[in-house]
């Protein structure tokens, strides 16, 4: 039933031990070759001590004792070491106590052994807790007591008659005694993991020698008997086993832990030495950088007792910014006696009772940017002063830290920037143009004066708005890429249109960049230039029109002759340039005046506009001549001869028509003036750009004068000889036709 563990201990003895007990057993064997009852004495003795000894070293060390089972041991020796007192007290030949007879001292044995086979049974049940010694003493020592009344008094049955010797109670009840320590033995087998291998192996051979020692004890049948003397050398075995498992877990493990636990703690310390070692290089590191920072830092840093006002450090910056060492010369004086300081903007120096307020030596935080100290030298200095309090554990003030800076510089600066600021503020809201700034969702976050004007709104409004409240959605796309090449390029101009608060367009141009201090914000100016924009109109329009008629004038006319030109070569299909000059135009003027002149040539041009197309031109060309210029015909040459001859025809019979001239009189009554009037109408065909413009005017022209050598009223296509009745014949199918386009004719 051993496990080899158990060897494993076995074949490593302590010799030391092992060489005492047996010297023990060879002392005891030598006492019995004097007498027995010396032997048994000294047996006897040598058990008790041990167990005592139990009794106190669990006393002593229960406080160590981890494991339940020995304080269980332990607190049983005490009782079952004084009733083995008894028992070799009254052993038989010791005659101590007269008319005592043999039963008692076996009874006290019995009893002892009952005591120590209830202990060694009990014990392995408290193996994981931790009982309380005192309890477990007080309890074997009450049962012991009992018995030994009961002894005293003989209610304990007999256990050894004179002459009869052991009685069945005795063998029996040594035999109880066995089957509870191989009880004992299986419970503490089962809980083994919970002790030393070697506290293990001399616990259960402890358990052992009991079970022999009980064996023995069954035997006997005089006290001198082998077999008792066998079973005393079982049993001092068996209470120094145990004695030795309990010094081992209550003095020496517990020592050694100590021991090992001092060696953990001295390597901990050796460790946190060497941390701290560390810790102080790095410390030093450390106070030499803040030295270094301190030292350089471009503010001044300075560290005054409280309430003295006594520098306690002061850095190169403080010294340099006021002017010369005084802090650390000036151990006595605090920085309001050493500097005359004032208000920034007043004469009126700091009060001394302010001071400790502004060097944070009162308790609180403090900040002030009007300090100026005016230095010894007669220069000054404004200074902005953050003063710190540094408190004790109790919350004391005991020092400040001030650290400031010379503003002097950083305020010219600012007075100067918001100078600028207000003469910026002040141009843009007076300036002519618009002004205004759009965040990054075109929301106008400002604007001056002038676009208020300009769009109607007032600047509460407009700030509610955004870029597209205002615009124009035909101008909204090309104002997104404006904006993106805004954002892209930093700036753009461009020209817009915006509706005003009353509804009316204006044609602004406008100059944006992203705005400088707002990332993201685009600034834009623009001005109005509906008028400009007008005039230029109003230019061109005089520059490619004729002013009377409002025709399209002769510069115009020979850009569209060019395109349409162009035209031709890519389609291949003809165009006709119609050339025609008022018949007798000048007794018009000659007879009814110079205005009734300019009416009829008015009326010819709405005439001529009435008989084409909206796409073909129709032109002034100077004085009475006038060209219809027709694109886009077809691509074979006779049928576009015919389509524009057929035109031509209309022409020159809408043209023939009397004309009813209206005069206006200022003051007096209209009258009227009816005229007849007729045109020569030349007609000359261009495809493919084989002529130039100027080539096929000249042949327009040359086929006029051509109708014109044929007595007027007239038309001549160039480059064809027409005979009269195909004039008659086309000047009779138009008067069938009504419609002004030519195809249908
Ligand atoms: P013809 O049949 O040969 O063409 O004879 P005509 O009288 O029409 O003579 P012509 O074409 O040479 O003269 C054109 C006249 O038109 C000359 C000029 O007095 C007149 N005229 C030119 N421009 C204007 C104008 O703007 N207004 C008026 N009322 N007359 C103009
Ligand atoms: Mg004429």
């Amino acid at each position: 039933m051993l496990s080899p563990r158990i060897f494993q201990v076995v074949k490593k003895p302590d010799v030391a031990v092992v060489g005492i007990l047996f010297t023990i057993v060879a002392i005891l064997a030598g006492a019995k070759s004097v007498h027995y009852l010396f032997f048994h004495t000294m047996a006897e003795l040598f058990a008790i001590v041990v167990s005592l000894s139990i009794f106190i070293l669990t006393w002593t060390s229960n406080r160590y004792l981890t494991n339940g089972y020995l304080i269980v041991l332990g607190g049983a020796y005490g009782a079952i070491g004084v009733v083995d007192i008894f028992h070799t007290l009254t052993f038989k030949g010791m005659n101590l106590f007269p008319g005592v007879s043999t039963n008692y001292p076996t009874q006290f044995w019995l009893t002892a052994r009952y005591l120590e086979a209830a202990a060694l049974l009990c014990a392995p049940l408290f193996i994981s807790k931790k009982p309380n010694f005192f309890s477990i003493s007080a309890g074997f020592a009450a049962i012991a007591a009992g018995t030994c009344v009961a002894v005293m008094y003989q209610w304990f049955p007999d256990t050894f008659i004179d002459g009869v010797g052991l009685t069945p109670f005795k063998v029996y009840s040594e035999y109880v005694i066995i089957a509870m320590l191989m009880v004992g033995f299986i419970l503490l087998y089962r809980r083994k993991h919970h002790f030393e291998p070697k506290t293990f192996f001399l616990l259960v051979t402890s358990l052992w020698l009991a079970v022999a020692m009980e064996f023995c004890f069954t035997r006997y049948a005089g006290f001198y008997d082998f077999t008792n003397e066998l079973g005393h050398y079982f049993r001092f075995l068996s209470v120094a086993l145990a004695f030795i498992a309990i010094v081992l877990s209550g003095v020496r493990q517990p020592l050694e832990l100590i021991f090992r636990e001092l060696d953990e703690h001295q390597r901990k310390l050796d460790v946190a030495n060497e941390n701290l070692t560390r810790s102080e290089t790095n410390l030093k590191k450390q106070i030499n950088l803040l030295s270094t920072l301190l030292k350089n830092l471009p503010i001044g840093v300075f560290m005054v007792e409280a309430p003295s006002g006594k520098p306690l450090v002061v850095n190169d910056t403080a010294t340099r910014l006021l002017g010369r060492g005084i802090l650390p010369d000036a151990t006595k004086q605090n920085l309001a006696e050493v500097y005359q300081t004032y208000k920034a903007g007043s004469r009126d120096p700091y009060p001394p009772e302010e001071m400790p307020i502004v060097l944070g030596m009162s308790g609180v935080t403090s900040h002030v940017d009007d300090l100026v100290v005016e230095k010894p030298d007669g220069t000054k200095s404004l200074l902005e002063i953050f003063g710190s309090p540094v408190k004790d554990d109790q919350g004391r003030v005991w020092a400040s830290l001030v650290n400031f800076a010379d503003i002097t510089q950083r305020k010219q600066a600012e007075l100067e920037l918001a100078r600028s600021k207000n003469r910026y503020q002040g141009i843009l809201h007076n300036m002519m143009d618009a002004y205004w700034r759009v965040d990054a969702n075109g929301r106008i976050v400002e604007a001056n004066q002038a676009i208020c004007q300009m769009h109607g709104y007032s600047k509460e409004e407009l700030l509610q708005m955004s870029i597209s409240d205002f615009e124009l959605i035909e101008s909204a796309e090309d104002t997104h890429k404006h904006l993106e090449a805004i954002m892209r390029e930093g700036h753009d101009a461009f020209e817009s249109q915006h509706r005003c608060r009353d509804g009316g367009i204006i044609d602004v141009e406008i100059s944006a960049s992203l705005a400088f201090d707002a990332p993201g914000n685009i600034d834009a100016f623009h001005r109005n230039i509906t008028e400009r924009k007008r005039m230029e109109n109003q230019i061109r329009e005089m520059a490619f029109h004729d002013s009377l008629t409002k025709l399209p004038n002769r510069r115009l006319l020979n850009d569209r002759l060019t395109q349409a030109m162009a035209a031709s070569k890519r389609s291949g299909f003809y165009g006709a340039l119609i050339f025609l000059d008022l018949d007798k135009f000048k007794p018009v003027n000659d007879n009814h005046g110079h205005e009734v002149g300019d009416l009829l040539l008015i009326e010819a041009a709405d005439r001529l506009k009435a008989c084409v197309r909206e796409m073909d031109t129709v032109a002034r060309f100077g004085g009475d001549e006038f060209v219809v210029m027709i694109s886009e015909l077809v691509a074979d040459k006779d049928d576009s001869t015919a389509q524009a001859r057929n035109v031509a025809e209309k022409i020159r019979m809408a043209l023939s028509e009397p004309y009813c001239l209206t005069i206006k009189h200022d003051g007096k009554a209209d009258t009227t003036v009816t005229h007849g009037c007729t045109a020569s109408i030349g007609v000359a065909l261009f495809v493919n750009q084989v002529a130039s413009p100027d080539e096929v005017l000249k042949w327009a022209d040359k086929a006029m004068y051509q109708a014109k050598d044929s007595g007027r009223n007239t038309f001549r296509i160039y480059g064809e000889e027409l005979p009269e009745t195909f004039v008659n014949s086309a000047s009779a199918a138009i008067d069938c036709v009504a419609g002004k386009s030519h195809d249908e004719v």
